[in-house]
C-alpha cells in the first residue's frame, strides 16, 4: 500500500545475530497513533514481554519519524526514540531535533528499531531500505563531535546524517545522550541503551524525495506559515534571546530551581549575568535554526580564549534548562563557564538537566555532611563552576566520585540515605520549573509517563497563550485548586502528545501553531482528514499506551508523587504556595482518564 505523509515501513536490525529486515507497518497503525512518538511507543507496547531489563540486549531502541517530518515543513525536523530507560526502568523517549529524522524517511523508511547486542563496537548504515552492520572499533572513545566528523571523513561523505553516542554511553552513564552536531536526545539515559548494545552510532542517507498528497497546496500553506511563526511575538522573542530569556521571569516567580530546587530566587544581580538577554549581548554570534526553522531559538556563540577555553569557542550555547540547572541551581553566574559545561556534556553525552540535578544533590550532600566535602581535591560546594567542569568529566568516565554520580539522583540518594532532598519523580531528574510556581505544573510532573518532565506537556496558557479549539483560554491563576485545572493539564498533555507524533517542536506551538494548522498539514500532506476530536484522541491513546508500559513494569498510584521537596516552601521566600492540592486532583485525574483509581489502564484501544 502506498502512503503520503508515512512510508509505510520500518527496518529492524538484530545486533545479536547481525540480521536485517523490513516490515510493512499497516495504515490502520498510523490511523491509531500516527508516527513518531506513538509509533515508538506502539513498538515497544507490542515487544515490552521479551524486555528483561533496559541494558539488556532484550531491550529495543525505535528511532521513529513522523507523518509531518519533511524538509519543507517548519520546526520538523525531529527524530523520536523510544526505549525503556536505564535511568527509571520504566518508559523512556527522547527527542532529537536532526535533520537525521529527513534522511530516514528519505531512505524509504518511518523507523529504525534495534534489537540485540553487537560482540564489539558496531554502527549501523542505512540506504535505500537497507542496513549493514560495520565495525565502529575506531570511534569507541571518541565524543560525539569527533564520531560525526570521523565517519564523514572516513565514509568520504559530507552529506551523511549521524546519531552517535560519547563516552557517557559507552561507559552507561544512566542518563547519557543520543545526539550529534545538531541536535541532543538528552533525557532517560537513551545513550546507555546504545553503549549497552555495542552501537556506537547510527549512520543514514536519504536520497528520495518525500513524496506530498498535495504537494502545491503544502508549500503554498508552508510560506503562509513561515510568516506567521517567525513574526510571532513569542517566535521573535525566541529568535531574539533564546529560551533563556525566560530565566530573568521564572526567578522572579520561583520557576526556576536554586540550591537543588530548596531556594526560589536568587540574586537579581546573578542571574542578570546569565539571561538569555545578557548572552545575546555578550556571546551570541546569531541565532541558530534546525532546518526549516523560521524562529531559530538555539544560540551559536563564541567565546574568547580565557578562563574556561584554551581556544576560541565557537558552536551551540546552552539553552534555558541548562543555564538554570548549572547556573541558578548551583549558584554560578559565569555564562562562559556555563558554556564550557554546555560542551563538555553535549560532547561526552550527558543530559544537562540530569548532570546539574545530581551535581546540585552532591553539593548539598557535602553541605549537610553525608558525604565529604573534598574528594580527589574536588571542593563540593556551591558556585564552583571548576569543581562541577571536573565532575562532568568524572561522571561521564565513572571516574572516582563519577561512577557514583552516573546512577542518577534515584540511586544516589538512596546509597548516601538522602532522599529527602533528592528531586526526581520515577527516577528522572526535575527540569528547571516548579510545582510551586504552577499548581498544573506538579499535577503534569507526576502523569507524564517518563517521569518529572516539562515537555509532556505545556504551560503556556498561563503565559498568556490560548488554544481556543481545545477550549482553554489564557489564564493568570497559578494556583487555581479546581477540578477544572485537571482538564486542561490533560488536554496539554495530550496536545503535547500530538506534538511528539507529528513530530513537531514544540515551540511551534508557542509561535502560533494551532490545531488547525495541524489539520491542514496533515491534509496536504498525508491526504487524510483529521478532526480536534480525533487528534485529541491520539494523544490520549498514545498517553495510556505509555502508561499502559509504565503499569507492566510496577508503576500504580503509589509512584505518581511529588518529591518531598516540591511539597516543602522555598526556604528563602515568603510567599511560596505548596501543591498540595495534587493529592486532591489525582483521583480525578485517573477518572478522567479512564484509569482505575490504581491508576492502572483498563483497556487499551490499539
Ligand atoms: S524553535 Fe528552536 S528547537 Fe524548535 S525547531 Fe526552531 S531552532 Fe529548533
Amino acid at each position: 500500500m502506498a502512503f503520503f505523509g508515512w512510508v509505510g515501513k520500518v527496518l529492524y536490525v538484530d545486533l545479536s545475530n547481525s540480521k536485517t529486515w523490513i516490515e510493512s507497518v499497516s495504515g490502520d497503525v498510523y490511523d491509531k497513533v500516527l508516527g513518531g512518538e506513538g509509533l515508538a511507543a506502539y513498538i515497544i507496547y507490542k515487544h515490552l514481554r521479551g524486555i528483561k531489563g533496559p541494558l539488556d540486549p532484550s531491550n529495543i531502541l525505535v528511532f521513529a519519524t513522523g507523518p509531518l517530518t519533511s524538509d519543507i515543513i517548519p520546526q520538523s525536523g525531529r527524530v523520536s526514540i523510544g526505549f525503556i530507560s536505564p535511568l527509571t526502568g520504566i518508559w523512556g523517549s527522547t527527542h532529537v531535533g536532526t535533520r537525521f529524522a529527513y534522511d530516514l524517511k528519505r531512505a524509504g523508511l518511518d523507523a529504525a528499531i534495534v534489537i540485540g547486542k553487537a560482540e564489539k563496537p558496531v554502527y549501523i548504515y542505512i540506504a535505500e531500505e537497507q542496513a549493514d552492520i560495520r565495525d565502529a572499533s575506531r570511534y569507541w572513545g571518541l565524543d560525539i563531535v569527533e564520531t560525526v566528523n570521523s565517519l564523514r571523513r572516513d565514509l568520504n561523505d559530507q552529506s551523511i546524517k549521524v546519531l552517535a553516542i560519547g563516552p557517557a554511553g559507552e561507559h552507561l552513564v544512566k542518563f547519557s545522550t543520543i545526539a550529534n552536531e545538531e541536535g541532543i536526545g538528552g533525557r532517560a539515559g537513551g545513550g546507555a541503551v546504545m553503549g549497552s548494545k555495542n552501537l556506537k552510532a547510527i549512520v543514514v542517507k536519504g536520497t528520495r524525495p518525500i513524496e506530498y498528497a498535495y504537494p502545491e497546496e503544502l508549500r503554498r500553506y508552508v510560506r503562509e506559515l513561515n510568516v506567521k511563526l517567525g513574526s510571532s511575538a513569542r517566535g521573535a522573542s525566541l529568535r531574539k534571546f533564546g529560551s533563556a530569556g525566560s530565566v530573568g521571569v521564572y526567578n522572579e516567580i520561583g520557576n526556576i530551581p536554586v540550591r537543588n530546587f530548596a531556594w526560589g530566587r536568587w540574586d537579581d544581580n546573578e542571574v542578570f549575568k546569565i539571561t538569555g538577554e545578557t548572552m545575546t549581548k555578550t556571546i551570541l554570534e546569531r541565532p541558530y535554526p534546525c532546518t526549516t526553522c523560521p524562529v531559530a531559538c538555539k544560540r551559536f556563540v563564541r567565546v574568547k580564549p580565557g578562563k574556561w577555553f584554551d581556544r576560541e569557542f565557537r558552536g551551540l550555547g546552552p539553552e534555558y534548562e541548562t543555564i538554570s540547572l548549572f547556573g541558578t541551581n548551583l549558584l554560578i553566574s559565569d555564562l562562559e563557564a556555563i558554556a564550557k559545561m554546555n560542551e563538555e556534556c553535549d560532547r561526552l553525552g550527558l543530559d544537562t538537566i540530569s548532570t546539574g540535578n545530581v551535581i546540585g544533590f552532591i553539593f548539598e550532600a557535602a553541605e549537610k555532611g553525608l558525604i565529604n566535602k573534598e574528594i580527589d581535591g574536588l571542593r563540593l560546594e556551591w558556585g564552583n563552576a571548576d569543581t562541577v567542569i571536573k565532575l562532568i568529566r568524572k561522571i561521564a568516565y565513572r571516574e572516582s566520585i563519577g561512577d557514583l554520580l552516573a546512577e542518577g539522583v534515584r540511586r544516589v540518594s538512596e546509597k548516601i540515605s538522602g532522599q529527602d532532598f533528592a528531586v526526581h519523580v520515577k527516577g528522572l531528574e526535575m527540569p528547571a520549573h516548579d510545582g510551586r510556581a504552577f499548581f498544573a505544573h506538579a499535577l503534569s510532573f507526576v502523569t507524564i509517563n517518563r517521569g518529572a518532565d516539562h515537555l509532556g506537556w505545556s504551560h503556556m496558557p498561563w503565559r498568556g497563550i490560548a488554544v481556543p479549539e481545545l477550549s482553554i483560554n489564557a489564564r493568570d491563576d497559578r494556583y487555581n485548586e479546581s477540578d477544572e485545572v485537571v482538564d486542561v493539564v490533560i488536554k496539554m498533555q495530550n496536545l503535547m502528545t500530538l506534538y511528539d507524533a507529528l513530530i513537531m517542536c514544540k515551540y511551534a506551538f508557542s509561535a502560533g501553531l494551532t490545531v488547525s494548522d495541524i489539520i491542514n498539514l496533515l491534509r496536504y500532506t498525508t491526504g487524510k482528514e483529521y478532526t480536534v476530536a480525533t487528534l485529541m484522541e491520539i494523544g490520549d491513546r498514545i498517553w495510556k499506551i505509555e502508561r499502559w508500559i509504565d503499569n507492566q513494569l510496577g508503576i500504580t498510584n503509589k509512584d505518581d508523587k511529588l518529591p518531598r521537596r516540591m511539597l516543602t516552601p522555598h526556604a528563602n521566600r515568603n510567599d511560596t504556595r505548596v501543591p498540595y492540592v495534587v493529592e486532591k486532583w489525582l483521583p480525578v485525574y485517573y477518572r478522567r482518564r479512564g484509569l482505575t483509581e490504581d491508576g492502572v489502564v483498563k483497556e487499551l484501544d490499539v
